[in-house]
């Protein structure tokens, strides 16, 4: 089961024990996000196609035993990956029961304005956020044996609109959750990148286990970046010493080549033989060869490459 799904169904066992009007909010939520509103001769029907059973079984379980909806579940479809597509049907009364149509001027029927659909409600406006996530939402955060370092590029929570405006009311309703919004296609996606903020939104919407699941990986992921920049840092410490001796090692060579070797003073031929046996000696090993500091002995480099250089 992927993270995405956990979540899904951790939401889902939430929200069947849910009051009355937070259970309607939910309903609300799904309805706008990826129900269909047809009209046919019997006037006009909600209908939420989708291959999660246990969430249409939810809609219909609310509609009915709270709202006083009549409702139907039959296979609509078969998925892109070859599962069972359900459609839940329901009576067109919902829609006026739960604020979500409107008739417009000409008294055409249609969604009522998206941003009255938002409850004010503090129970409810997490009911609706969880009908939001469920319907239109999905997350993926790394997994534990995945050793790339981008985690910007790992945790990725998203709500999918098509409704523009709606996407826009949401946005603005759950302000603090800070959403960033981009367009996708035909949608408009609300998403977030932090993980501290992904793992805010699983408290929020009551997956308290895929919380604990989340901030399992960040902790050990922050372990393992920690022991890499070590690593990192030894490494770059080792090529700054080849570097170093390369250098040494070139201005020794010139001074050879031009003849002016012999006649250095002591204390630079000395240093300047001890290199060229140990190229692979670090800064600290060939100060305590010669008894003297690491800054006697950089001294002494500096002043062998600056002769070579002349
Ligand atoms: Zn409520």
């Amino acid at each position: 089961m992927t993270f995405s799904q956990s979540v899904k169904n951790e939401i889902l066992r939430s929200v069947r024990n849910a009051k009355k009007c937070c259970a309607a909010s939910f309903l609300k939520a799904a309805l706008k996000s990826v129900g269909s509103l047809t009209l046919g001769y019997g006037g006009y029907a909600f209908s939420v196609e989708s291959d999660n059973a246990e969430f249409l079984a939810l809609l219909s379980g609310v509609a009915e035993t709270q709202l006083d909806v009549r409702t139907q579940i039959v296979p609509s479809n078969i998925s892109a990956k070859g599962g069972e597509v359900y459609c839940c049907k329901f009576d067109a009364s919902l829609g006026e029961k739960l604020g979500l149509v409107a008739r417009d001027g000409d008294g055409a029927l249609g969604f009522a304005d998206a941003r009255t659909l938002v409850p004010d409600q503090h129970c409810c406006r997490r009911a609706f956020m969880q009908g939001l996530f469920v319907s239109c939402g999905s997350v993926v955060i790394p997994q534990t044996e995945d050793v790339s370092d981008d985690d910007r590029a790992k945790y990725h929570l998203e709500l999918r609109f098509t409704d523009a405006e709606f996407a826009d009311a949401v946005s603005s309703a759950y302000a603090a959750a800070e959403f960033r919004r981009t367009p996708r296609k035909n949608h408009i996606v609300l998403y977030l990148k932090d993980s501290e903020k992904i793992a805010d939104f699983l408290v929020y919407t009551d997956a308290t286990n895929a919380k604990l699941e989340l901030e399992n990986i960040i902790v050990m992921r922050s372990v393992r970046n920690g022991i890499n920049r070590q690593n990192n840092c030894e490494v770059a410490n080792i090529e700054k010493t080849v570097a170093a001796a390369a250098r040494q090692l070139g201005a020794i060579a010139a001074l050879r080549d031009k003849g002016l070797f012999d006649s250095l003073p002591d204390s630079l031929k000395e240093i300047a033989l001890l290199r060229e046996e140990e190229p692979e000696a670090t800064l600290e090993e060939i100060a305590n060869r010669l008894h003297i500091s690491k800054s006697g002995a950089n001294h002494r480099f500096a002043k062998l490459t600056e002769l070579a250089d002349k």
